[in-house]
């Protein structure tokens, strides 16, 4: 199972003192698939997460910080593609 990097962790942090957790913690391989189906199902449950916007934030301080590169799965209903060009195409 993968876990979601420190920014996003900040980004979560504010359910956590809240008992809740955001959908991306509950199932996090999906955030970071490479089939378009699953992409689709993760971006529409960010929309419904309740610190999307905190999310994104911390997504545009780690592009900023790390660069677009460096950035892969789905941040705050956006698919980072990373490295794309050396992974498989999305199925
Ligand atoms: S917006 Fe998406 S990626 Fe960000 S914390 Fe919520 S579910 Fe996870």
């Amino acid at each position: 199972m993968r876990t979601r990097t420190d920014p996003l962790t900040v980004a979560t942090r504010k359910l956590t003192d809240q008992h809740q957790s955001p959908p991306c913690r509950t199932d996090p391989d999906a955030w970071f698939s490479e089939h378009r189906a699953t992409i689709a199902e993760a971006i529409e449950a960010c929309h419904r997460c309740p610190v999307i916007e905190q999310c994104r934030q911390a997504a545009a301080d780690h592009v900023a910080t790390h660069g677009p590169a460096h950035t892969y799965g789905v941040w705050a209903g956006v698919h980072h593609r990373g490295h794309a060009h050396t992974r498989k195409a999305v199925s």
